[in-house]
């Protein structure tokens, strides 16, 4: 049997099409809100809306945004699943926690059917990175703690008949490669980050490279720097694979953002689920999504019993790289580049932490790669010169470390048009890349304020 071009035919659609399910869709789910939801009953009505207002994509504009604040209210207010969680809690089979990076975690409930969409959208999106049915699979994500990137990918791969090997994040770095070498996955589902802390243990661990291994293929996802390039660069050649990148969410399912192997961005695989649009996060008006158009996603559920949502800010600002692709799939294409609450503005330029870390990480094997930038000021801007924390290689001349500090800082300037002041510290300062994210922000109090 020929390989598929994608899981899912609705991946090639026309864009005529993907917007007739997107429409029909949506009105059914609007209808279902109104007769269920006392969130939306309330929210759609204070804005003065009725079902017969919001019959299609074009209408969502005139709906407010849902943001995360709300949904923390609502969640403690009406404990498990909020005034928004809807379905009947017994209908409800699973409940799954954010990794709450910004405050408490929250709770999102999924019926069965809910779930079904969860498992399609993650197989179209692992399908679009090349794991295939047959491929086995290293998890290294973690596993516990309630995050999608834990038992809802593990029932994705059982839906697509894909093998997962559930060793997960938690099992620590030696566990994870002696199962690598027992096992010969092709295959390594991970955070960037620990992508490339993995591969750099393996020769202390096994006494080999991560080349020597039987990985050929890294799935990764839950922080910036698949899409970093020299991040992405590092870690394909550290153990010789290929590397893609997904986006997604817990509030509105696991992954749904996938990379082809045109590797030029993620194409959208939520159709029929879901509906993406890109907004300016000042203005708040949607923005076409044509080649380098940047905004941050506003998430809308179109076919969901449990905890649906409308209109969510989801604070990922992304990049549209594409509209078109070799691989034919319609969607377009996007990177993240980062939180929009993480984006600092230096004299007037915007800055991302990601962007810093693209720079650092060229510096190859003189940096570990992992920074911080000190956020000692109030809000988003600064007139200062930004503070950056870089972690050296261990075992660096002490003699070259003034010299990779001037480098480092002449490189930031000319790359991304800001004044750096950057400190170098030991290997290991910072919490090493496993279980949870790994955050390029270090917030102090300001140095001028009252405490
Ligand atoms: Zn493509």
């Amino acid at each position: 049997m020929a390989e598929r071009p994608f899981w899912n035919d609705i991946e090639g659609a026309s864009a005529a099409e993907v917007r007739a399910l997107e429409d029909r869709k949506l009105a059914g789910q609007i209808d279902y809100l109104f007769a269920n939801s006392s969130f939306y009953q309330r929210k759609l009505g204070d804005a003065g809306l009725k079902p017969t207002d919001i019959r299609s994509v074009r209408d969502l504009r005139n709906v407010p945004f849902t943001r995360k604040s709300e949904l923390r209210e609502s969640l403690a207010e009406a404990p498990p699943l909020g005034h928004h969680g809807i379905a009947p809690i017994c209908d409800v089979v699973q409940i799954q926690a954010s990794s709450g990076t910004t405050g408490a975690p929250s709770y999102v409930g999924v019926t069965h059917r809910d779930l079904d969409s969860w498992c399609e959208m993650q197989a179209r999106t692992m399908y679009a990175g090349g794991i295939l049915p047959g491929d086995l699979v290293m998890h290294a994500t973690s596993l516990s703690k309630g995050f999608v990137g834990g038992v809802p990918v593990f029932q994705s791969f059982q839906y697509m008949k894909v093998c997962d090997i559930p060793i997960g994040a938690e099992a620590g770095t030696e566990r994870l490669l002696a199962v690598i070498r027992d096992l010969k996955p092709n295959v390594l589902y991970a955070t960037p980050h620990f992508a490339v802390y993995l591969a750099e243990r393996v020769p202390d661990v096994l006494g080999m490279t991560a080349r020597e291994l039987s990985v050929r293929k890294l799935s990764v996802g839950g922080e910036p720097g698949g899409g970093i390039p020299a991040v992405r660069a590092k870690m394909e050649e550290l153990w010789d694979a290929d590397a893609r990148e997904i986006l997604g969410g817990t509030d509105f399912g696991i992954a749904y953002w996938g990379e082809c192997e045109d590797k030029s961005g993620m194409h959208f695989t939520g159709q029929g689920y879901i509906v993406a649009e890109i907004i300016d996060p000042v203005t708040e008006e949607v923005l076409e999504p044509e080649q380098g158009v940047e905004g941050e996603l506003v998430y809308s559920a179109i076919d969901r019993q449990a905890s649906a949502l409308l209109r969510f800010r989801s604070g990922d600002r992304v990049l549209v790289t594409g509209t078109s692709c070799p691989c034919g799939r319609t969607s377009y294409k996007l990177r993240c580049v980062g939180r929009t609450d993480d984006m600092l503005i230096v004299k007037g330029i915007n800055v991302f932490p990601s962007a810093v870390q693209d720079v650092v990480t060229r510096f190859g094997a003189e940096v570990t790669g992992l920074i911080k930038v000190v956020v000692d000021f109030d809000g988003h801007t600064t007139q200062d010169a930004l503070k950056i924390k870089v972690e050296c290689a261990q075992g660096l001349p002490v003699d070259r470390l003034p010299g990779l500090k001037r480098d480092l800082e002449n490189s930031l300037r000319d790359s991304l048009v800001f004044r750096p002041e950057v400190t170098l510290v030991p290997a290991g300062t910072f919490a090493k890349p496993g279980q949870t994210k790994v955050s390029m922000i270090e917030r102090v109090q300001p140095s001028g304020s009252r405490a």
